[in-house]
């Protein structure tokens, strides 16, 4: 079945996005542990390996997680922030700001932008931006009156300088990705369900508003299964379901060989045709109900048929399509008071 929420959706997404994260930042932060090391900046070398240490047991316990727990992740993503917070912190004090690790700060916005909508806890999210901004502020004002702890500000630095604000690009564009892309479509699946029916998948009442009309050719038919209730009654509910899927078959299928043809589900078990094109609309109207006598519903091996009624109505019936509709109703009416099982046009 279809997720409906988008909470749903995106909660998968932001699962595999944590876990190729935390496998990355994990190697990152161990070669950063190696090449502070081999540059005998010591604590800072040692701060990594913690960090390495921090991202190999997110990864361990994201194996024991199912993308299902909510709260989890959630909680996994306020871990993530309040780690690279700290890291920011760390790393402005002990290699300063040549080498670019405060730029984090605006990745760190993504992790609470995720974290913010899976738990919908404002509060929360606002003290983990104060959190990271005082992270990453203090120590930068701080600078300007003592030196970093190491002098670090060779080509190394520059290149760090260049990568980290690449790999906070990348996060954005993963952010973009992930949130982008099924906000978009979850916007078309709503916009889907909203004009569609949901048991036939046909086209609702909602068509309405956008079909044509025209005062030479358009013709309009309401369909009305017989008997359905009985069907219900007899069959059971379901079975009366597998009926108007069958039905809807037969009408998809119809539509598919005339293009100017438009049906919808007007209700229970009624459907309305409107039709502007150049083919003799009652041939149609004849053919769907042909189908429908011929054939027959599969209900575990026992064959259940059933007929309907159609009331016809066309361009010289109104002046709209609504007219046209009232029209084929009364005709509908009449065809269902004297014995069903037929169409009925022009009185
Ligand atoms: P008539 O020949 O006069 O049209 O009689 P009828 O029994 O077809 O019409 P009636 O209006 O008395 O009953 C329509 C039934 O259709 C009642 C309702 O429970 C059933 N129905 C409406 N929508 C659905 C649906 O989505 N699925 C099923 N299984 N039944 C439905
Ligand atoms: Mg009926
Ligand atoms: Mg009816």
């Amino acid at each position: 079945m279809q997720e409906t929420s988008l909470r749903a959706r995106i909660l998968p997404k932001v699962f595999i996005f944590l876990k190729v994260i935390s496998i990355i930042f994990c190697l990152s932060h161990f070669i950063f542990s190696i090449i502070f090391f081999v540059q005998r900046t010591y604590l800072f070398s040692l701060y990594n390996i913690f960090s390495t240490i921090f991202y190999a047991a997110l990864c361990f316990s994201l194996t024991h997680l199912t993308s299902r727990n909510t709260k989890a992740v959630a909680n996994l993503l306020t871990h993530i922030t309040v780690e690279l917070s700290i890291f920011i912190t760390v790393s402005l004090l002990l290699v300063g700001s040549p080498s670019g690790f405060q730029h984090y700060i605006y990745g760190i916005f993504i992790f609470i932008m995720f974290e913010n909508y899976l738990s919908s806890n404002t509060t929360k999210s606002i003290l983990l931006i104060v959190f990271s901004c005082v992270c990453t502020l203090v120590p930068s004002l701080l600078l300007y009156y003592i030196d970093s702890y190491y002098t670090f500000n060779n080509s190394l630095a520059s290149s760090f300088n260049t990568i980290n604000p690449l790999v906070v690009i990348a996060l954005f564009i993963s952010y973009i990705f992930i949130f982008g892309s099924i906000v978009t479509q979850f916007e078309e699946d709503i916009l889907y369900q909203a004009y569609h029916d949901k048991l036939t998948g046909l086209n609702n009442r909602t068509l309405l508003n956008r079909v044509f009309f025209s005062k030479n050719e358009t013709f309009v038919a309401i369909l009305d299964i017989d008997d359905f209730k009985k069907v219900n009654d007899t069959w059971g509910h379901d079975a009366g379901d597998l009926v108007l899927r069958h039905l809807s078959k037969i009408l998809t299928l119809e539509i598919r060989a005339n293009s100017e043809l438009e049906v919808m589900r007007w209700g229970g078990e009624e459907f309305v045709l409107i039709y502007n094109g150049s083919n003799n609309f009652l041939d149609i109207v004849n053919a769907v109900r042909d189908d429908i006598l011929q054939s027959y519903v599969d209900i575990n091996s026992r064959h259940l048929t059933y007929h309907v009624t159609i009331g016809v109505a066309d361009y010289i019936d109104g002046n709209d399509i609504e007219e046209l509709i009232k029209v084929a109703d009364e005709r509908l009416y009449i065809g269902k008071k004297t014995g069903k099982n037929k169409i009925v046009y022009k009185g």
